[in-house]
């Protein structure tokens, strides 16, 4: 877009499968919500690390090993300053903003529990931030409280305050939702809970891909994002947390590298991050993951969130005036996710025969069945920008929207 620092021709070559046709159309790919595509230097960082210096690593005394070691090791120092951390042990690897929820629930929530404590979340959590808090709630008699979303798609905060009690153990809230966009005020919500004595989790899936991030600046207790949401591979992603919590809290898998010592009588476990990383990692998979963030910090998230939001404001401007048209999740400040139904065409329709014309949607519940419910609709359609995305994108969308209207109209 004209003056937002992004040239984004020069950017869509360094995506490999962007130069793909799609049922001999232009593959206008608009689901980064869902996993965001590859540039080169991230296909390259593993592939560089099977070819040249693959090798377990912690444990080897030969070259390979070491090598390993060091560019596995080196990606903590990666995230610190994609996160500004004060510490690169505050750093866990882990599979994905999934596990690192799982963990943060068994292993820092669950203790603190009680019979008739709460956990407060929003109505618009993934299921990634709904199911592991109800699993540590039954396991524990604790209940799970949910502050309503409004009309409109933004965070009910009025109701959110009034949720906060005597209980309340734990708040876990959505940073950006995946579902509508919604750019949650994430700020507020820390510091309230602050004032409360809580600690928070933040889940930063979808902010990570699309905006700077200051864990210090933000407060919170920790925050968790996926690797392949930010043009990183699959099966790695970040558990950030503050140390003081970290060095206190038990380890949720056990295995080999996460010990100091292990007797049949008792193990000594590893200080943090080693403590949370049982077993052989994704090696190559994390080492590639620190490519992406390089990739995005070269780029300038400043640069990308402004990209993603002017893509934004062209499609609901050429959105404009499309009859039947409905957008789900209208919230003043938004990432670039556009979620929509259309009267008289169901959603899994719509993305069929937008497929046929090379646009790449996601059709379905989005993780977020309780927001479906909420904004009573089955499902919606949801296109979702990346930094590789132009106007050419939005207007194949389109195109492909009036095609659909003029098949069910
Ligand atoms: N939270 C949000 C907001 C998400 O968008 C996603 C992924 N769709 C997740 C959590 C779960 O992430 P993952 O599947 O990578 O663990």
């Amino acid at each position: 877009m004209p003056g937002d620092g992004l040239d984004v021709e020069r950017l869509r070559a360094d995506f490999p499968v962007l130069q793909r046709a799609m049922n001999g159309r232009r593959l206008a790919f608009l689901d980064s919500a869902a996993s965001a595509q590859k540039p080169q230097v991230v296909i390259d960082a593993e592939r560089d690390c099977y070819e040249r210096y693959y090798a377990n690593i912690h444990r080897g005394v030969y070259q390979l090993s070491q090598q390993s070691t060091q560019a596995y090791e080196g990606v903590r120092g990666t995230v610190q300053r994609f996160l500004n951390a004060a510490d690169e042990r505050e750093v866990v690897f882990v599979r994905g903003t999934t596990e690192a929820i799982n963990l943060v629930a068994q292993s820092f929530v669950r203790p603190l529990l009680e019979p008739g404590d709460e956990i407060l979340i929003t109505g618009m959590e993934h299921h990634a931030n709904i199911v592991p808090w109800q699993m540590v709630a039954e396991a524990t008699g604790a209940h799970l409280v949910v502050a309503p979303v409004l009309d409109d798609g933004q965070l009910d905060m009025a109701g959110l305050r009034e949720r906060i009690g005597p209980r309340t153990r734990f708040i876990s809230v959505v940073h950006v939702s995946n579902t509508l966009g919604t750019i949650n005020p994430v700020e507020s919500i820390v510091e309230l809970a602050q004032a409360h004595g809580i600690p928070v989790l933040v889940d930063g899936a979808q902010s990570a891909p699309h905006m700077s991030v200051d864990v210090q600046a933000l407060g919170a207790d920790f925050y968790v994002f996926s690797a392949h949401k930010t043009y990183g591979p699959s099966g790695a992603g970040v558990l950030w947390g503050r140390l003081a919590h970290l060095e206190a809290m038990p380890p949720y898998q056990g295995g080999g590298d996460m010990i100091r010592t292990v007797t049949f009588e008792k193990t000594e476990y590893a200080p943090p991050p080693q403590r949370f990383e049982a077993g052989t990692p994704n090696i190559a998979g994390v080492i590639a993951m620190g490519a992406g963030l390089e990739y995005m910090m070269t780029i300038g998230r400043d640069h990308i969130l402004a990209h993603e939001k002017a893509l934004l404001a062209y499609a609901n401007e050429r959105l404009q005036g499309l009859e039947g048209f409905r957008i789900i999740g209208n919230a003043p400040d938004k990432a670039g996710v556009l979620s929509f139904v259309m009267a008289d065409a169901h959603p899994h329709d719509i993305g069929t025969i937008l497929d046929m014309e090379g646009v790449a949607v996601r059709a379905g519940h989005h993780c977020t069945q309780p927001l479906m419910q909420r904004f009573d609709v089955p499902a919606t359609v949801r296109a979702s920008f990346g930094l590789y995305n132009d106007t050419t994108d939005v207007d194949q969308l389109v195109d492909a929207l009036h095609r659909v209207k003029s098949l069910f109209g």
